[in-house]
């Protein structure tokens, strides 16, 4: 059985990450998506609440499953049997980190094969920090996250708003 790992950061799931899932799903006998628990960035959901809006984002896909994870990506590959390590990329943007990522990744466990599917042309654009940002300030998100995930992002940046008067 081929196990594929989609890592990531996931804050939130967006419709671009859902893309590459689902195509993922339609490739690979189990696709196990694993959000780091301690990106190295600063992150607007906890990671417990981003496997949760993954994971009802995923429902019904059957052979997706939902994990967080800390340490290193190819050590949790190894744990779990997982021969292929997926990345999703976009125009120019990601190319390069992601390279450089892969050839580390290759060092530490030569045997994990880094995949790469390019992002779907509606999707090239977005990025889950530009999603956030555009929430903060009040912009419509509809089209770019699922509803759930609009919804907790609405939840998240009302939360944080001070109040008026
Ligand atoms: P990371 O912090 O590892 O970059 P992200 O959650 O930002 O985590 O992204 C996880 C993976 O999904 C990365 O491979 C990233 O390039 C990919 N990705 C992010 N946004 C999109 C998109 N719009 N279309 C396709 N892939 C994407």
């Amino acid at each position: 059985m081929v196990i594929a790992l989609y890592p990531g950061s996931f804050d939130p799931v967006t419709n671009g990450h859902l893309d590459i899932i689902s195509r993922a799903a339609s490739l690979f006998e189990r696709v196990i998506v694993a959000v780091y628990d301690a990106p190295p960035k600063a992150v607007m959901f906890t990671t417990q609440e981003r496997v949760e809006l993954l994971k009802e984002a995923v429902r019904d896909i059957p052979n997706v499953e939902v994990m967080s994870y800390s340490g290193l990506t190819v050590d949790l590959a190894r744990r779990l049997g997982a021969r292929l390590v997926i990345r999703g990329l976009r125009a120019l943007s990601d190319f390069e980190r992601e390279f450089e990522m892969a050839l580390m990744n290759k060092k530490l466990a030569p045997e994990v094969e880094s995949v790469f599917m390019m992002s779907n042309l509606e999707w090239q654009f977005l990025a889950a920090s530009r999603v956030k940002e555009v929430a903060q300030l009040g912009g419509d998100i509809t089209n770019l996250v699922p509803p759930h995930v609009a919804q907790a992002l609405r939840a998240k940046v009302g939360a944080g708003r001070p109040r008026a008067g």
